[in-house]
């Protein structure tokens, strides 16, 4: 049988670097694009969500029509985002790997310039650039398009959203009038038929799926809760879906930060990602994410461009974007590569309104949803559980040892009862958890409850000290860092710890005044790096400044190196948060309760991710969400 990407018209080493990749069949948009573009005489504009096989349908006749003998560049793709970059680049090299002299380098910003001018001095054809950093090295004269052939615009929307418009022109203006710009663009507001106006000759167009509408593959569901309880829907969500693996967006950086945190306190396997993170720290996060050693990645709309990650299951909009063309591109998240997903909203009654625009916009209607009953949670998670214990994968040799003593304490049960057991240990857990949960559901209209619980929450801190500890940002930590490096070397749970305020090389966080003392007292030879740790009261501790002296002397610099462990001696590696190649931030010792203990315990059924043993998560019986709401 002939492949089916070689009836398309693409040449045996593309095609046979593509069957490396696992692709076998071409997808809607390049069986629809890759004939049309590999004429090589047209301009193009292609209406196409992401996750859709778009960066191929692209490249692959962009490979075709370079002439990878000629060592200058040919063909130039701008996109918004510097992950994209790395993607679209790596991709190109993916498929052009059989060439030989093909040269492909990414130009974007954050990175060191000095690599990118020389690997573009080596010589290269095809450019992958965000638009700020092309701008720079075609400022410092470092580049010659005079050859450039083929100008890609990818993500056009995003571009201009993120006021790229300039940086184009003045891009474009330094390329070949007689170019072909081929344009793709996930929605087509004004600006982007303006693009296309100005920049191109009768262009052919192409919609692959209907105009405007967002990806068939993608269900759109609400719940209407009232606002006060958005979280415990969220978690409500989540713990109803036990295999979940999910982008959940906030509107603000500081939102971002706090579901992510209260997340982490609550046990489940989260981290925030969003711009007042470095770019090591963001990296850092989207690894861990992408390698699926994190369940929940909690995300502002710009940190959250270009994230390309597959086998995401649900978007979730924690708040619903202020601009509603955002809306695709956050729910273009899941559903990729021909996969299902499904887009979720939780809204209050306020919103409805909102929910009417988008479904203008995707040209598809929501389904309004209802949350689950705790008892419906308690048997999704139960059948969940039994499913993973037929499924476990046994490892023979390091079990065999213990059956004959196992054997001799059932000997007495039937299997039936065995069975039940098993269920029962884990099931009993929730079930006493969620057994008062309360009918999330909003009656529409109560929004009373908000102000009493803004009122509240006001009076929290009083319960609260804040305190001053002598790592920070620098040493690589993120807030859930910092949470664990705290829980376990304090022997706390994160319940126990409030607002967490991550500075340079220092932070503050707040704890329970009832557990201060015990805190202090199990701080006091904890070590990090071969440095003391100190904890102070804020008060005694200057805010202002980068304290230095704080907890001796920092030796080795501010987070160079490997990190193994955050704890205090002998912490070795181990995983936590559901198995993954989590670092350890605890110490040696792992007596440890409270929340990482129960962190840590959702490996040993979750299958790399936080689940059943995780406990308790919601409201019920005293958890971080109802310390913070009561
Ligand atoms: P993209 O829209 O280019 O970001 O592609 C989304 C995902 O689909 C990427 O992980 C690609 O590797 C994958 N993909 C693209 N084309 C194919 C194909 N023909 N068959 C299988 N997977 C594909």
């Amino acid at each position: 049988m002939i492949n089916p990407f070689k009836l398309l018209g693409i040449s045996d080493d593309v095609v046979n670097a593509v069957k490396d990749l696992g692709f076998e069949n071409p997808t809607p948009i390049q069986e629809q694009a890759i004939p049309v573009l590999l004429e090589g005489n047209n301009d193009f504009v292609g209406l196409a969500q992401t996750g859709t096989g778009k960066t191929a349908a692209f490249g692959l006749p962009l490979i075709e029509l370079i002439d990878f003998k000629l060592n200058k560049p040919q063909a130039l793709i701008l996109c918004p985002t510097r992950e994209l970059c790395l993607q679209i680049a790596s991709d190109i090299k993916n498929y052009s790997k059989n060439i030989s002299g093909a040269s492909v380098v990414a130009v974007y910003g954050g990175a060191n310039i000095v690599q990118q001018l020389r690997e573009i001095r080596n010589g290269v054809q095809v450019v992958v650039a965000t638009p700020g950093r092309m701008l720079d090295i075609i400022g410092r004269k470092a580049i010659d398009f005079s050859s450039v052939k083929y100008v890609v615009l990818d993500e056009a929307d995003e571009m201009l959203n993120m006021g790229f418009q300039e940086d184009i022109n003045d891009i474009l203006s330094t390329t070949p009038d007689d170019k072909k710009t081929w344009l793709f663009s996930a929605t087509m507001p004004p600006e982007v038929r303006r693009i296309a106006k100005n920049y191109m000759d009768n262009p052919t167009e192409l919609t692959m799926g209907t105009k405007n509408t967002g990806n068939v593959n993608i269900e759109h569901e609400y719940y209407m809760v009232r606002a006060r309880d958005k979280y415990a829907a969220l978690k409500r969500i989540v713990d109803f879906n036990p295999e979940i693996f999910a982008v959940v967006f906030c509107k603000t950086k500081m939102d971002t930060q706090d579901v992510a945190e209260n997340l982490i306190k609550d046990g489940y396997n989260a981290d925030a990602l969003h711009g007042d993170l470095s770019q090591q720290q963001r990296d850092k996060v989207m690894q861990r994410f992408r390698d699926r050693n994190m369940q929940l990645l909690i995300a502002t709309d710009v940190a959250a461009r270009g994230i390309d990650v597959n086998n995401v299951t649900h978007v979730i909009n924690y708040s619903l974007p202020d601009e509603i063309e955002s809306y695709t591109h956050r729910s273009g998240r899941t559903g990729r590569a021909g996969k299902t997903g499904i887009s979720i909203c939780i809204i209050n009654a306020k919103e409805t309104g909102k929910i009417r625009q988008i479904e203008r916009i995707i040209g598809k209607q929501f389904t309004k949803a209802e949350l689950p009953t705790g008892f419906d949670v308690c048997e999704k998670q139960l059948f969940s559980l039994v499913h993973k214990v037929h499924n476990v994968e046994v490892n023979e040799a390091q079990i065999e040892q213990y059956i004959p003593r196992i054997m001799d304490e059932f000997a007495e049960l039937s299997k039936e009862e065995v069975i039940k057991r098993f269920a029962s240990l884990e099931f009993n857990r929730f079930l006493e958890y969620y057994k008062n949960a309360p009918d999330l559901n909003a009656a529409a209209n109560d929004e009373r409850g908000d102000r009493a619980d803004r009122g509240a929450r006001g009076a929290r801190n009083s319960d609260y000290t804040r305190l001053f500890i002598n790592v920070g940002s620098v040493d690589e930590f993120t807030r859930g860092d910092l949470l664990s490096f705290v829980c376990n070397n304090g022997k706390i749970s994160g319940k126990n710890i409030g607002k967490i305020d991550l500075k340079g090389v220092y932070s503050f966080f707040e704890v329970e005044n009832a557990i201060v003392d015990s805190l202090f007292s199990n701080f006091k030879d904890i070590q990090f790096n071969n440095r003391s740790v100190r904890i102070e009261k804020s008060g005694d501790a200057p805010e202002g400044g980068e304290r230095r002296s704080g907890g001796g002397e920092r030796r080795g610099g501010y987070g160079g190196g490997e990190r193994k462990s955050y704890g205090g001696g002998g912490g070795g590696e181990r995983k936590s948060y559901g198995g993954g190649e989590r670092k350890s931030y605890g110490g040696g010792d792992r007596r440890n309760s409270g929340g990482s203990g129960r962190r840590e315990g959702g490996s040993s059924t979750g299958g790399g991710f936080r689940d059943f043993s995780g406990k308790p998560r919601e409201g019920g019986s005293g958890t971080g969400e109802r310390r913070r709401r009561s």
